[in-house]
């Protein structure tokens, strides 16, 4: 099974109107993509019938990703922000599972921001709770969750692929997977061949985000592509791989905040997008080569 490349709405839009979800999915089939990543951030409202029309349309598949914020946070030690955390991630469940998706990723297990300490063992033990409790809602529908471990500036449960294995057999469900972002694992992992190796050996290696060292254009920056290609190429991986890029350009109302995208570092996303997917294409074939 090959890899399935995929590309993060925010690269298109910052909403979900029906006008800028035809946008956004048209765009992704024109540059060549497989899948789209949508970001139902706030999942109340989100039109998942006409999600799927267009999906259909357009012959592309779908997977969802979002980040909890400071008052649904699930990994608090407060019982009622943790309870309208799960409200809120059971309702992106709904969405993605409607939008005809099967994977749920992103930072589902905190809030996504900077916190002012360590986690506490209560709030860790609430996440991973809500976590084991939104695998089984999640078996039900056939849908594998993705948990994305975040740099130490946008979370404090899980920062490293190994904390993330750690957390994932304290949660003990088979359908729970690790996230690797090649962003947060260059400011966090100490090697990036051992990080997907990891994972791999683990058997939870389940979704992959290329982005640059500075969230731009790929290649323009200080990943190291070709060990972590050669790593997922060594691996085997056959999952989900979603460019995931940043600017000013396109702004989401709560989310550019949050992952504190500040300037502009392109404009044209056409061209963006087509260029992050045959860099990954070629880079990939390159590791196969050397295989
Ligand atoms: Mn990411």
């Amino acid at each position: 099974m090959p890899i399935t490349h995929g590309v993060h709405a925010l690269v298109w839009t910052g909403g979900w109107s029906p006008d800028e979800a035809r946008h956004a999915i048209a765009a992704t089939a024109e540059a060549g993509y497989d899948l789209i990543e949508i970001a139902p951030i706030d999942p109340t409202g989100f039109d998942a019938e006409m999600t799927a029309a267009l999906l259909q349309e357009y012959s592309l598949q779908v997977s969802a990703s979002l980040g909890l914020s400071e008052d649904t946070d699930v990994s608090s030690e407060d019982p009622d922000v943790v309870a309208r955390g799960r409200e809120r991630l059971a309702t992106a469940l709904s969405v993605l599972r409607d939008s005809g998706g099967t994977v749920l990723c992103g930072v589902l297990y905190s809030k996504l921001g900077k916190y002012a300490g360590p986690a506490t063992e209560r709030g860790r033990a609430n996440s991973q709770e809500s976590i084991a409790w939104l695998a089984d809602k999640a078996a039900d529908s056939g849908v594998t969750l993705a948990l994305e471990f975040c740099n130490r500036y946008e979370t404090n449960i899980i920062n490293t692929t190994q904390e993330t294995l750690d957390f994932i057999a304290a949660v003990g469900r088979p359908n729970v997977m690790a996230h690797l972002d090649t962003y947060h694992m260059n400011i966090e992992e100490h090697s990036f061949r051992e990080a997907v190796q990891a994972a791999a050996v683990a058997g939870r290696l389940g979704y992959v985000h290329v982005g640059e060292s500075h969230r731009g254009a790929l290649g323009t920056g200080t990943i190291p592509w070709t060990e972590f290609f050669s790593a997922l190429t060594e691996v085997g991986y056959e999952g989900i791989m979603t460019f995931e890029s940043f600017s000013s350009e396109v702004v989401h109302r709560t989310l550019s905040n949050d992952l504190a995208i500040w300037r502009n570092l392109w404009t044209d996303n056409r061209a963006l997008a087509r260029d992050a997917l045959s860099f990954t294409k070629s880079r990939l074939a390159a590791a196969t080569g050397r295989a």
